[in-house]
């Protein structure tokens, strides 16, 4: 998911920070939604889940798995050999 933070540490100007129009206020960051860990996340999609590289990888393994044996040859261009 992404969240966001304040991350000024105080504006350099005089009348300190800015505020709102700060642009170190409300940085995003993105956390992984399984292990709750700030990563690079990725996603099927915009409203899906969004997980880190570790985790995207365990689901991705599980996906694989669920697959039939022709989706994967499919997936390699693996091809049976005609004799
Ligand atoms: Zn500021
Ligand atoms: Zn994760």
């Amino acid at each position: 998911m992404i969240k966001h933070r304040d991350e000024c540490i105080g504006c350099h100007s005089e009348i300190g920070c800015v505020g709102s129009t700060c642009l170190h206020r409300n940085v995003p960051y993105t956390v992984c939604d399984h292990c709750g860990e700030e990563a690079v996340v990725y996603s099927f999609s915009e409203e899906d889940v969004q997980l880190c590289e570790k985790c995207m990888e365990l689901e991705l393994d599980a996906e694989w798995k669920q697959l039939s044996f022709n989706d994967k040859c499919n997936y390699f261009g693996v091809k049976e050999i005609d004799i």
